[in-house]
Order: structure tokens, then C-alpha cells, then sequence
């Protein structure tokens, strides 16, 4: 077992976790990032990042993470790639958490960065094509899908968002509801202004069966719950899963107050319920999901950490 005292302990080694370490331990404060295992979080399941500033031709998502993590590494960051099991204390007596490799790490101060984790359907196919023409992110993928015929599965708010959001690109856009048109779950703006988009068609009381294609999505095989009759879609090329995501928050229950949904509840963006704990990226922003965004408010977290630490 191991025990050390850090100025800052940063629990989650995706971009925002990374973008904070950069910036207190650049400014001189002993940093550890508990990075998890496996580290790196959302951007190693991705492959091509071409919306993050500074790369004029793109960069592949592991290796944008994995040069963050050598940026941070430069100014001294320590990293232990374990899981957070527990987190305890205060800020009057400093904070202890606990990992799964066994080992006990002190800090003075934490940063919250674990993340989100996006939700899929569950099927072999579905996971055997992921960055194949499988995808959770219209933001991110949306791009390589110019004229082609693709499918979102979905009935909230999100799947309405990405489902007009990709009619930029594709030429035509399912979007596969397991509910009816009067029970699917999206606010009645987001749904009106999917069905007013004539790209766009939508298809209820469906599910996915399977994904088909080998290296390539070439359609799916659906199930129509009111016709008691399975189908197959076979102008599908692409296939876009937005049932929601689950924020990365259960050891943080009871020590920090959660929202509804499990994200963590802040005040002026990036401080948390209790004192010298502090939040940043998607396990606490269900609205924006960007590496962009996690990082930019990594570094806002970052900043007010330092503040409390001269502080106090
Ligand atoms: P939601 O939980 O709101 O919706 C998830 C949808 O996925 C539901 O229609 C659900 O169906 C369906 N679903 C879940 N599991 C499966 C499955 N295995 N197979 C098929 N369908 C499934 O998640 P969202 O990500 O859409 O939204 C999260 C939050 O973010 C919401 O509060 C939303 O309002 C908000 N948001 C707001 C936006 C905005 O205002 N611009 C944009 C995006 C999100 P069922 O109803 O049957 O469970």
C-alpha cells in the first residue's frame, strides 16, 4: 500500500482531467491525476478528431490524449492509472481516496474529471463496428457521413439533436424510436423541428436487432414491436446511438450532491457542493460532450483550484 499527500488530486485522465493537471502543475502544485484504468477516457474509442483548434488536418482521438497526457507529463503531473472506489474528507482535513490497486492517495484539494459514458444498445455487432460506421457522436462523425443514407436510434432530446444535425450531411436520416410518436421522450420542440426536417424519417416502435456488415455498416435488421415482424433496412450506411449517456459518479455518492440523472451538481460552473472540491468536463456538462469543452472547463477548474489554494 501507498500513502501521498498532493496539493491537487485530479480523478479521471480524459481531456479535462489532462487540460486541469497542465495548469496546476504548471503552476507549481503537486499533481496527481488518477487517471483510471483503461485510461484516456471517450477520445481512445474515436478515431479521427478534426474539430479540435490547432490541427489543421486532424489528429486520431488517442494520440490527441495521449500528447495532452506527455504535455502534463512535461511539467511533472503524477499519474496513477487506477480507479477511484472511494473518496472521503475536507477540505479542513484534506481529502483521501481510495483505489482499486489498493493504494490511499492524500490531497489538499480534488478535481472531479471522470466523465460520461456514452450508452449503446448492447449487440455484438453494434460494438464490432464502432468507428466503422457505428457511432455516438454526431458531432464528431457526423463529417464522414456526406451523402449517405444513415440511421439514429432514439426518442430523446439527443437523438432529435444529432438526427437534424446530420441532415447537414447525410442524404437521408432514420430515426428509430422503440416508443410510439405520443410516448417517445423528446421535448415537443426538439421533436417538431426533427419532423419538420423532410430529410429526416422517422420510425416507431423499432429496435435494433443487429448491425450488419463486416467491416462496414450495410444495413440493419430491425423489429417492429406493432407488426410482430422483424425487417431489414438495407440503405443504412451508417448507424448513430443516442440513448443517452451515464455520468461516471457512483463512488462520489453521498460526498458531493448529484442531480437526478447522477451528474454532478455545481455552482458557478466549477465548484461542486462541498469546499476544495471541484468538477469539470462531462460528468458534469450532459449539454456540450466535447473534448473542446471538457478541456476548456478542465482549465477553468484548474484555475479556481489554484485560487483556493492560495486562499486557504
Ligand atoms: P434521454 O434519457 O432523454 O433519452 C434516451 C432515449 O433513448 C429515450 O427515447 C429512450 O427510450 C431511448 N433508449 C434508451 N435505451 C434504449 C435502447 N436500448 N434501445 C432503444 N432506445 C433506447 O437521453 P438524451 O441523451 O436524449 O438526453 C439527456 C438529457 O439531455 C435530457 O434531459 C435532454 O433533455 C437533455 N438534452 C437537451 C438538449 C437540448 O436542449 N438542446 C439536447 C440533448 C439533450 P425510452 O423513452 O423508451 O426509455
Amino acid at each position: 500500500m501507498q500513502e501521498s499527500i498532493f496539493d491537487v488530486l485530479i480523478l479521471g485522465g480524459g481531456p479535462s482531467g489532462l487540460t486541469a493537471a497542465i495548469y496546476t502543475s504548471r503552476a507549481m502544485l503537486n499533481t496527481l491525476v488518477v487517471a483510471g484504468n483503461p485510461t484516456g477516457g471517450q477520445l481512445t474509442t474515436t478515431t479521427e478528431v478534426e474539430n479540435f483548434p490547432g490541427f489543421t488536418h486532424g489528429i486520431q482521438g488517442p494520440e490527441l490524449v495521449s500528447n495532452m497526457r506527455m504535455q502534463a507529463e512535461r511539467f511533472n503531473t503524477n499519474f496513477a492509472d487506477e480507479n477511484v472506489l472511494k473518496i472521503s474528507g475536507t477540505a479542513k482535513t484534506g481529502f483521501v481516496v481510495e483505489t482499486d490497486a489498493g493504494n490511499i492517495y492524500k490531497g489538499r484539494s480534488v478535481i472531479v474529471a471522470t466523465g460520461a459514458t456514452a450508452k449503446w444498445l448492447g449487440l455484438e455487432s453494434e460494438q464490432r463496428l464502432k468507428s466503422k460506421g457505428v457511432s455516438a457522436c454526431a458531432t464528431c462523425d457526423g463529417f464522414f457521413f456526406k451523402n449517405k443514407v444513415i440511421a439514429v436510434v432514439g426518442g430523446g432530446d439527443a437523438a432529435m439533436e444529432e438526427a437534424t444535425f446530420l441532415t447537414k450531411f447525410a442524404s437521408k436520416v432514420y430515426v428509430l424510436i422503440r416508443n410510439t410518436e405520443a410516448t417517445m421522450k423528446a421535448s415537443k420542440i426538439m421533436k417538431q423541428r426533427a419532423m419538420e426536417n423532410s430529410k429526416i424519417q422517422f420510425v416507431f416502435s423499432t429496435e435494433v436487432k443487429e448491425v450488419l456488415g463486416v467491416d462496414h455498416v450495410e444495413g440493419l435488421k430491425v423489429f417492429n414491436s406493432d407488426k410482430n415482424a422483424e425487417s431489414v433496412l438495407s440503405d443504412i450506411q451508417g448507424l448513430f446511438v443516442a440513448i443517452g449517456h451515464e455520468p461516471n459518479t457512483k463512488f462520489l455518492n453521498g460526498f458531493i450532491d448529484l442531480d437526478q440523472k447522477g451528474y454532478i451538481k455545481s455552482n458557478d460552473i466549477t465548484h461542486s457542493t462541498k469546499d476544495g472540491v471541484f468538477v469539470a468536463g462531462d460528468v458534469a456538462d450532459y449539454r456540450y460532450r466535447q473534448a473542446i469543452t471538457a478541456s476548456g472547463l478542465g482549465c477553468m477548474a484548474s484555475l479556481d483550484v489554484i485560487k483556493f489554494l492560495a486562499e486557504n
